[in-house]
Parts: structure tokens; sequence; C-alpha cells
């Protein structure tokens, strides 16, 4: 055992208040094939600029607004069915199967807020939530509230309970995760004594079940949660578990490519089928391998990467560009192995824009798993999809003020298309049937702080740009304090001031993002002459003095993107992006009755970066100039003679995770040119 659970330990017997566990999200503290390490949730406060805003808005609107949301009898019920299921009234279930799950989901956003702020009434509703949980659980340790319901009321009756079946290893998944995340906030051991629970049900679960028993579990969060609860516990136990979990994966007949499991996980090596089951799927064997290091389970997550990032990613880090396909599709001969597949990964370079589903959890899943291949590899091409994907399609799940949502994130949309998909293009407090997103980008948005730094024994690995304070200990018992300051995203400058370091030498490794030409660094004012490569991290090894100051300025130039031309809904298209940020236009800011479609960019315009703000939120906006085509006349035309009648006109761009905060209208990510 480690000195620093050692610590812990004595820390919790006298009952004091635990202020530092060197743990994050991921506790790869031990991880033998883990080459960075997590610092611990409290170690990191965002103190100004963007993610401050954020953060700011996640503790005042969006916890505060979910919270209470999921205590909502007549909306979500989700607190209901627990209290019905732990015995304090008789009552049916309400509500889709996975409620629990995002109960858990937005718990665990409370706790790693808690981590922060410190904030006594977060640490008391949980402990309110806990003591409910502790009667719902039953004695074997199962927990998931519509077979709990219908065991102790009868209120359901089975064919109805069937159904439900689906999600309750996703659920508990997001219990352990939850629990893990609370015992390191805290140091309370309440909720994770029902995590224990959990996961030795579902160590003796599997032990007995059949492969056909052990399928039925959907959206594999359960994976991350009980690699978790191995780093938590080191009960063995649970890494046995998280191992058969992967080995009974597609070993049964009817697997479908919509579960990941039409074939085992160690012959996949492209990704396919439910973008947040493979993501979560992805992201689970990641935890695996950093402790077992299966070269196999590597090898096929890289190969996977590479489809997925080459081949299959929207150029806002969104994955899962269909709303309903098929797999394989086109290349079989034989149409009786064709299988529906929904909001899938669709065939190479299938990237449709105003039918893109890219549900949030998707996105999310999409930095679940990049983190760990982060913490892995200490690969910079991890961190610069991360940091894609939190700026643009996970930010895009959430409206400004915190309180609205999207479940999919389209890179356009057009009044004229004549369906309706089923979910719209209007933000919503509540998404009825699925509100899986909302509780998942609050959990999300309280812990970017956790993903700024990692560390090894000498060294601290700086993966995001922000305003913030680090105060961590190395495995070692050693201090590393830093204090950035940044205006990130909205300009490239950061500097990192030095305050507590160890004294041999120790390196700073300095995330060079993939965008970032030109990027220059001093240290104490004098100019560093060393070759700094864009998609690497650059790694400055020497003694350092407390307050020696780190000074890096990235450029941040519109630039304008194409896209590969097998992508055949972006031929011959543009799009803008500054630094991380993905741009868009929206109808709000053309004339009236001008389509976002009717806009060919004018490339010799150049961009004005202005400042603005919507919803009380401060918004870097570009102007530029376009052409818009005056011909608008499409009706009974699906083609037409070319005609050039454009009109020159100034427009606006705005920031693609800030659209739909003005009302509803068109959007559009790619512009002809
Ligand atoms: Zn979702």
């Amino acid at each position: 055992m480690k000195k620093n659970i050692i610590l812990i330990c004595v820390l919790t017997l006298f009952g004091g208040f635990i202020s530092a566990q060197n743990k994050g999200l991921v506790a790869n503290s031990d991880s033998p094939y883990s080459k960075l390490q997590s610092v611990g949730l409290q170690d990191v406060k965002w103190t100004n600029g963007f993610w401050k805003e954020q953060f700011d808005i996640e503790t005042k609107n969006t916890l505060p607004f979910m919270w209470k949301l999921y205590h909502n009898n007549s909306i979500t019920h989700a607190y209901k069915n627990f209290e019905i299921a732990g015995g304090l009234m008789k009552g049916e279930f309400s509500g889709p199967s996975f409620h629990d799950g995002d109960f858990y989901k937005v718990f665990e956003g409370m706790a790693a807020t808690y981590a922060v702020t410190k904030d006594k009434n977060l640490d008391a509703e949980m402990d309110k939530a806990i003591a409910l949980l502790e009667k719902v659980q039953r004695q074997d340790g199962y927990i998931h509230t519509p077979v709990l319901i219908e065991e102790r009321w009868g209120t359901l009756g089975p064919e109805e309970l069937k159904k439900q079946l689906g999600f309750e290893k996703y659920n508990m998944g997001h219990l352990m995760t939850a629990a893990c995340v609370h015992y390191r906030a805290t140091g309370k051991t309440n909720f994770l004594n029902i995590a224990k629970g959990v996961a030795n049900y579902l160590y003796d679960f599997y032990k007995k079940a059949s492969p056909d028993l052990a399928r039925n579990a959907i959206c594999p969060s359960h994976y991350m949660g009980i690699v978790e609860m191995y780093r938590t516990t080191k009960d063995p136990r649970y890494l046995e578990l998280a191992n058969n979990l992967i080995n009974i994966r597609g070993t049964t007949n009817d697997g479908t490519d919509d579960n990941q499991d039409r074939i085992p996980f160690r012959q996949q090596t492209t990704a396919m089928g439910h973008a947040v089951r493979a993501n979560y799927l992805y992201a689970g064997v990641a935890d695996l391998y950093a402790e077992t290091g299966e070269q196999k389970l590597l090898d096929n997550l890289e190969s996977i990467w590479d489809d997925v990032v080459y081949r299959k990613m929207y150029v806002t880090g969104a994955c899962g560009s269909l709303y309903d396909g098929v797999s394989p599709d086109g290349t079989s001969y034989d149409p009786t192995v064709v299988q529906k597949i929904h909001q899938a990964y669709g065939r190479p370079f299938q990237l449709p824009n105003a039918t893109a589903h890219n549900e949030t959890c998707a996105n999310i899943g999409n930095v679940l798993w990049n983190w760990r291949m982060l913490q892995i590899t200490g690969d910079a091409k991890y961190a610069d999809i991360m940091e894609l994907t939190l700026y643009n399609s996970i930010l895009s799940g959430i409206g400004l003020e915190g309180q609205s949502f999207f479940y999919n994130n389209p890179l356009n949309v057009s009044e004229d298309l004549p369906f309706e998909q089923r979910w719209g293009n209007t933000r919503k407090g509540y998404i009825a049937i699925s509100n899986c997103c909302p509780p998942n980008v609050t959990r999300t948005l309280a812990e970017v702080n956790n993903y700024a730094y990692s560390l090894i024994n000498d060294g601290v690995y700086v993966n995001l740009y922000g305003s913030n304070n680090l105060n961590t200990r190395l495995e070692g018992g050693e201090e590393v304090s830093l204090e950035q300051v940044s205006n990130y995203p909205w300009d490239g400058e950061v500097t990192i001031d030095v305050k507590k370091i160890p004294q041999e030498e120790f390196s700073v490794f300095l995330r060079i993002p993939s965008w970032a030409n030109g990027a220059t660094l001093n240290i104490n004012g004098e100019t560093v002459n060393k070759e700094i490569i864009p998609g690497k991290y650059l790694e400055l090894k020497r003694k350092w003095n407390t307050g020696d100051k780190i000074g890096l300025n990235f450029p941040m130039l519109p630039e304008l993107i194409e896209a590969n031309p097998l992508v055949e809904e972006t031929k011959n298209q543009i799009v803008v992006k500054r630094g991380p940020l993905v741009y868009c236009i929206e109808s709000i800011d053309l004339p009236e009755d001008v389509s976002v479609n009717d806009v060919s960019l004018d490339l010799t315009a150049g961009f004005d970066p202005e400042m603005i703000t919507i919803k009380n939120r401060k918004i870097l906006s570009l102007n530029t100039s376009a052409y818009i085509d005056e011909n608008t006349n499409w009706e009974n035309k699906l083609y037409r003679p070319l005609k050039k009648l454009k009109k020159h006109i100034p427009i606006k761009l705005i920031p693609y995770y800030s659209w739909s905060n003005r009302g509803d209208g068109e959007m559009s990510v790619w512009f002809s040119y």
C-alpha cells in the first residue's frame, strides 16, 4: 500500500478532513502501465478567464438546477424512484431505466465541485442522498430501482421489468464512478461502501452468468467504474471482473455492432455502432490496459483511434454521425448479415452535417477515452482531441446560462429541410425520454480542472491552458505549486509562475497544441532556443527556483480548414477555426431571408476579432465578409444552371459552442468559398 493511502487511512481514523489525496478522476498513481498520473481532484482551481467563468456557471446555475430537477417528482421522478425502492412509500417506477445512472452523474458533479469549493451544503446534500441509497441497496449489493421497486411493491410486472434490465449495469457503473469521486473529494467512505456492495454483486454475477445473460449490459460505463473501484480498494477481484467483462463480449452468436459485441473486442480494429457505447467501451478498455498492460488491447485501441480521428470524427471532435444506419453497409452480398445501428459511427468519411447525430454523451465519451490514452502514453495527440472536443462539441451541449441542453450536436441547421429529426434544434432544460446528456455534461464541466495537469515522478505535464492554481504533491511527497495566468482561448499568452518545486532537476512539459504554429517561449524573459513542435509536449528540464516565470505565446490566427475530399458533404467547403475553437454562422447575424446555405466566404477579407456578449457571457466573434447568392429560388428545383448573382456583405462568426443561445434559426459550420 502506498504512503498516500496510509495517510488517508490515518486521517480518516481521526475523523480528519482530507485536504489533498493526490488522486483524480482516474486514480492511476499505482497503475503499472500508465506513464502519467492524475493530480488530485482538489489540486487545481480555476482563478480567472474562460474555465473559471464556466465553473462559476456550473456551481451557481447548472448544479443547483440539475439537483433540483432530479428531485422533481413530476419531471424526472429519479429521486422519488429511490424513495419508493427504499421503502419510504409505495409507488411505481417512472422514467427511463437509466435514470438512476443519470442521478449518479449529477451526484458525481456535486462531489467533484465539492472537492474544489468545500461547500458544506453540497456535502450535506450528498450525505442525505447516500443515506437513502443505503436503504435502497439490496443485501447482496444489487441496486437498480425498477427491479427493486418491483421486488418490494410488485407495482410494475415482470414484462415491464424485462424492458428495464438493459441499463442496470450502466447505472451501477455510474454509481461506482461517482462513489470513487465522492471518496476522493470528501475522504468519506459512506458511498464507497455502497459501491463495494455493487462491485461484489457484479463479481459474483459474472462468475456465474452465462455469456447470454452477461451480454445484457448496454452502454458499458461499468468497465470504467469497476477498474476505478479496483484502483480505490485494491481488491484484485475487481480487476479480474474487468478482464472477464472484456473476455465475455462478443462470445454469443447474436451480438450486434450496435453494442460492439458482434465480434470479440480483441478482433475489433475499427469504430462501429452506437458511438456512446463504443467510446465508453474504449475508455474502459484503456483503463484495463493501464492495469494489465495487455499489448493487444492497446494495439486495438490505437487502431480504432486512427479510424475515428482520421476517418469518422467531426471537425468539432464530435462522434456518431448517423441517427440510424446499418452495419455492414453496402459491402455484403448477403443482406441477412446486415444489422440496424443507431446513433452510430457510420462508414469512413460519412460525415453529414444537418443530420449529424453527435450525442453529447458520445463526445464526452471521446474525452473520457482520450484522457485515458493520454495518461497511458503521454502523447499530446490525445490531449489535442480532448481539447477540441471540450471546447466545441461538449460545450455546444449546454446553453451559455448553463440550464439548457442539446442531446445531439449537428453542424448545420437548414430551415427548408422537409423533415424533422427525433431530436430538435432547440435547447431544453429537460430532454424528455432521454435526458442522459445534461447530467453527463454537468459532471464533465465540474471536472475539467482535473484534466489540466498530469504528473510523473520528476515532472509535471501542462495539458490545458487557462488561469488556475496548481497545488499538488509528487508520489515522493514533494510539493509542486504553479500559478498559470492566461486569457486562453481568447488569446494565446500564457504565463506560469513557479511557486513551489523540487530542488533537484525537474521537468515541466508544456503542451504545444497541434494548431499552434509559430509559438514562442521564454523563461524569466529570456527566449528559450528550443524547437517548438506543434502537437507535442515540450520538455523544460532544469533546476528551478521559486519565482521563475515561464512565458508562452501561441499566435491565435483564424485558420481555414478543409476536409479530406472523401467527405462528400464538405467538398469544396471550409471551416474557420481560431486556436481550439471552431466557428459558425447563425441566421440572426445575417440579413433577413438569407439562408446560411447561401453564404460563401470571401477569402480575401481577413478576420476582425470583436468581443461580444451573449447572455452575459464574453465571446470572441470574428467579423469578415462574404458573398451571398441572390438567386435563392429553389422551389421545385433539385438542379439548375449555374448563375453567379452574388452580393458582398459583412458577416459575423461566433464560436460553434455558443450557437442557439439567441433563439431558433439556421446555423452552419462549413462554408463554400
Ligand atoms: Zn446522452
